[in-house]
C-alpha cells in the first residue's frame, strides 16, 4: 500500500471527510484492521480564504506548494488537494514534488466517463472560482463535456452557502432548498448529471438519495480514487 498524501483544511469540515472515507474505503476492501496510510498538512483555512478574496493566486500557490513539499518528506507518494476550489494553484503544486497530484477535474471526470458513458452536457456546482474561472472547467471541457453553470444570482446563493455555513459546519434546510431549487433548474436546462464540485456539498445534499440525474459528489469520487492509486500495486 502506497502512501496518500492529503492537503488539507479547505476547510476542515470536508477534509475530516476524506479521511473518513479514505480509511472506510481501505477497510472494506482489505477487511480487519486495515487503515491507510496517510501523511497530512491542513492549512489554515482563514488564511487561503483571504488570498482567494483578494485575488492572491500566486501566494496561495507558494502556500500549497509548501504543504505539498511538507507531505513529500513525510513520505507521502502522490499529493491530493483536499478541495475544487484550490486547483487553481495545482500547476503550482505539482511542479513542487516530484510525487504526482490526484486531480479532482480529471479524476471526477473519470468517473462520469465510466459510470455514464452516453452523458456529453454536465452541470457543474462549486464555489464561484470553481464555476464561473477557467482552471476547472476547462479539464472538464477537454474531457468532452459540455459544462452548464447556475445562472448569476443562483451562483451567488450557492457561494455564499458554502462560505458562510458549510465551513462551519452549518448544515440549514433552507439551503438544501434552494439547492435543489438550483439543481432543478440546471437538469431543466439540460444537464445529464450533476457535479456536486465543492467537497463540503456532500454536507448538505445526500449523494445517495436518488435524484433525476446522476450524482457526481467529489469528496467521495476523489477520496476512493486515492485508495485505488494506493492500493494498485497491492491487487
Ligand atoms: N472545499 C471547497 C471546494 O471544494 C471550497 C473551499 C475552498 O475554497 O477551498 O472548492
Amino acid at each position: 500500500m502506497k502512501t496518500i498524501g492529503l492537503i488539507g483544511g479547505m476547510s476542515w469540515e470536508s477534509t475530516a471527510e476524506y479521511y473518513r472515507i479514505i480509511n472506510e474505503t481501505v477497510r472494506d476492501r482489505l477487511g480487519g484492521l486495515h487503515s491507510a496510510k496517510i501523511a497530512m498538512v491542513s492549512v489554515e483555512f482563514a488564511e487561503i480564504e483571504a488570498m482567494q478574496v483578494e485575488g492572491r493566486w500566486d501566494d496561495a500557490g507558494v502556500a500549497l506548494a509548501q504543504a505539498a513539499r511538507q507531505i513529500e518528506a513525510a513520505g507521502a507518494e502522490c499529493v491530493v488537494i483536499c478541495t475544487n476550489t484550490m486547483h487553481r494553484v495545482a500547476d503550482a503544486v505539482q511542479a513542487a514534488v516530484s510525487i504526482p497530484l490526484l486531480h479532482l477535474a480529471d479524476t471526477t471526470a473519470g468517473r462520469v466517463r465510466s459510470e455514464n458513458p452516453e452523458l456529453r452536457i454536465i452541470g457543474l456546482f462549486g464555489t464561484a472560482f470553481t464555476m464561473e474561472q477557467e482552471f476547472y472547467r476547462a479539464r472538464l471541457e477537454a474531457a468532452g463535456y459540455t459544462v452548464l453553470v447556475p445562472e448569476t444570482a443562483d451562483r451567488a446563493i450557492i457561494h455564499r452557502v458554502i462560505y458562510d455555513e458549510l465551513c462551519l459546519g452549518i448544515v440549514r434546510e433552507e439551503s438544501r432548498a434552494e439547492y435543489i431549487r438550483i439543481m432543478e433548474a440546471l437538469v431543466d436546462n439540460g444537464a445529464e448529471g450533476l457535479i456536486l464540485g465543492c467537497t463540503e456539498i456532500e454536507l448538505l445534499i445526500d449523494p445517495d438519495q436518488a435524484w433525476r440525474v446522476p450524482l457526481y459528489p467529489t469528496s467521495r469520487i476523489h477520496a476512493q480514487a486515492a485508495v485505488d492509486w494506493a492500493l494498485e500495486e497491492d491487487s
